[in-house]
């Protein structure tokens, strides 16, 4: 494995590293105190973006995307990870699942995707299946060429600006030896089709400005030609992708906690208390000692985990290494950024309550903590069990 930066790599992330600087950080605090972002400024971030190259660089160029590989792809996301999620998503990664389109379904939602014309959204999570996404009881009867489609999802991130959803239903069950087996499809479905409807949920603490969505289905008639990837196949495109979005989310994790590190240094090394500055008491430096350490080792993991991706060797134990790693990390190291501000911490108008409010969610969203516990405890497990 080398980590070492090479010429083009630096060229592309001064490029993503400048434009953070100067189209995201500056809005934070007004997208966070407001909880929305202003329609014409979504437009302009995503605009320049588009116009810098910035954008669906996640995807290969063959279908015009940036094609950047893994390694350089997290370099990029620990730079946007920077600034807040509710402005760093205008910078789009859309889902690499839509890779599986197949047909017309490339000119309908692959390439408009890419291009930043369409924006997409993913819909598993339902009222009474979340960690669980097996239990998913929206369903897809088929009827002639159409399937019909009722159910409701929650939780459903930026529904509000998509204009398509990746809507996971049940369309069959398998005999397995240890029972039936739910058979589930991911489906293409435009929001404006007689029987979608998409409603605003209340505001989560963490990203304000980046909303969620109930998608309900009542009667939706969806053509067969709809269907993303093969009937009864959804969870194999959707596992496809989703070890890609853990390296993205622990990115992301990596980049906020040494933006976090560098304002609490900032803060200790210029407080005084007690005649002298509260950096040389060894209580608060040596905070910095477990933060500092704690954000290398999730960077390593996270670059080991996008280093395989690229050798096609990467497992869902290694995403789920650097998805676990990185969020905890995270959390840790806000609340202790919060206790090295004392009780300036807490003010809600300090960017530090916010990286902690907004810390809280990653733990959660992509696959709970006990979940990658789960996933890199049957890895290891498994082989011994008899
Ligand atoms: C802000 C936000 C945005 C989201 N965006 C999307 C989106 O765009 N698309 C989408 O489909 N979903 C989305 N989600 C849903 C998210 O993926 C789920 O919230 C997550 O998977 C957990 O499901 P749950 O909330 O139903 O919790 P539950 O599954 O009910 O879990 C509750 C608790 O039980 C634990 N638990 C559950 N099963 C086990 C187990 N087997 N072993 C040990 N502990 C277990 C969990 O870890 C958790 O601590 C979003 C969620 C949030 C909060």
């Amino acid at each position: 494995m080398d980590f070492a930066i090479t010429g083009d790599q630096q060229q592309i992330l001064d490029s993503v590293r400048k434009f953070v600087a100067a189209e995201l950080l500056p809005h934070e605090d007004a997208v966070d105190r407001a909880g929305e972002i202003a329609p014409e400024l979504k437009d302009r971030i995503r605009a320049r973006a588009i116009e810098q190259g910035l954008y669906a660089m996640n995807f290969p160029e063959n279908v015009g995307g940036g094609g950047l590989d893994n390694v350089t792809m997290m370099l990029v996301e620990k730079e946007l990870g920077r600034a807040s999620f509710a402005l760093q998503y205008l910078v789009a990664r859309p889902s690499l699942i839509l890779m599986a389109c197949k047909g017309a379904q490339r000119e309908r939602y692959l390439l408009p995707t890419v291009t930043g014309e369409r924006i997409d959204c993913f819909a598993i999570t339902e009222p009474g299946a979340g960690s669980d996404a097996l239990g998913i009881s929206t369903r897809a009867v088929a009827d002639g060429d159409d399937f019909v489609i009722n159910g409701t999802k929650h939780f459903i991130s930026h529904a509000d600006l998509a204009d398509f959803a990746i809507v996971f239903a049940v369309t069959g069950a398998a005999e397995t030896p240890k029972g039936p087996r739910k058979l589930v499809t991911s489906f293409l479905i435009d929001k404006g089709t007689p029987g979608f409807a998409c409603t605003r949920q209340p505001d989560a603490v963490s990203h304000r400005g980046f909303h969620q969505c109930v998608l309900a289905f009542s009667d939706c008639r969806v053509h067969r030609g709809n269907i993303l990837g093969e009937l009864h196949k959804g969870f194999n495109v959707a596992n496809e992708w989703l070890g890609a979005q853990r390296l993205v989310l622990a990115a992301n994790c990596v980049g906020r906690a040494e933006r976090i590190l560098t304002l609490a240094a900032e803060w200790a090394g210029s407080r005084k208390q007690f005649g002298q500055t509260i950096s040389r008491f060894q209580g608060i430096s040596f905070k910095f000692a477990d933060m500092a350490m704690e954000c290398a080792a999730a960077d390593l993991l996270t670059m080991r985990a996008a280093w395989k991706a690229d050798q096609g060797t990467m497992t869902q134990e290694d995403a789920a290494m650097a998805k676990l790693k990185a969020t905890e990390m995270l959390g840790r190291v806000a609340d202790e950024g919060v206790q090295i501000m004392g009780g300036m911490g807490v003010m809600g108008d300090v960017a530090m309550s916010r990286f902690w409010r907004d810390a809280r969610v990653e733990r959660i969203w992509d696959g709970t903590s006990e979940i990658q516990r789960h996933i890199i405890s049957r890895a290891v497990l498994r082989p011994h069990e008899r």
